[in-house]
């Protein structure tokens, strides 16, 4: 995993001054760190039954997308707000560097399906807690929520369904 590790550029003070911001586009434009990667995760899964990987905007659609692909899952979408088209479900969440919303299709996930939620980076966890609680609002049943790569010092894990949580690379 160590070359993976090393494969993500270190960016210092973006966002903002103060975060050390774990740059995925170095390890996602090289195929072989690309393939290795998402070969990963979904060896993670492939022989259970997902019907659905949500994937979050927008980092995560790459990852969800991917692991959909080799799963034979649908990919369902979750958005910043006002970019999905039908009638939506709707979450704020306190971020590591402000606070956001995001929306998923009320219909994209049926009642009792198993759900895969994808991100790129696992930070303080309010995200994927929104996630987590969209999903469940919808009537999903989660799978595990999946993540490239995981900030451990944040312990965003803790906001997260118990033995619930995977990350590829630990930082
Ligand atoms: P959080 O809600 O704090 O777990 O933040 C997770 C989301 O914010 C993910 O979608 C990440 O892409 C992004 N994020 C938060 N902190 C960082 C960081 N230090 N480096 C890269 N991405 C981050």
């Amino acid at each position: 995993m160590e070359d993976l590790k090393s494969i993500i550029r270190d960016v210092p003070d973006f966002p903002k001054k103060g975060i050390l911001f774990k740059d995925i586009t170095t390890l996602l434009a090289d195929a072989k760190s690309f393939q290795r990667m998402v070969d990963l995760l979904a060896n993670r899964y492939i022989g259970e039954k997902i019907d659905k990987v949500v994937g979050v905007e927008a980092r995560g659609f790459i990852i969800g997308a991917a692991l959909a692909y080799k799963l034979g899952a649908g990919i369902v979408l979750v958005r910043k707000p006002g970019k999905l088209p039908s009638e939506t479900f709707r979450k704020s969440y306190a971020l590591e560097y402000g606070t956001d919303t995001l929306e998923i299709h009320t219909d994209a996930i049926q009642k009792g399906e198993r759900v895969l939620i994808a991100d790129d980076l696992l930070a303080t966890g309010g995200t994927m807690a929104a996630v987590v609680d969209m999903v469940n609002e919808l009537g999903g049943e989660i799978f595990e929520c999946c993540f490239m790569a995981e900030l451990e010092f944040l312990e965003g894990k803790k906001r997260l369904p118990e033995g619930k949580t995977f990350s590829l690379l630990k930082f």
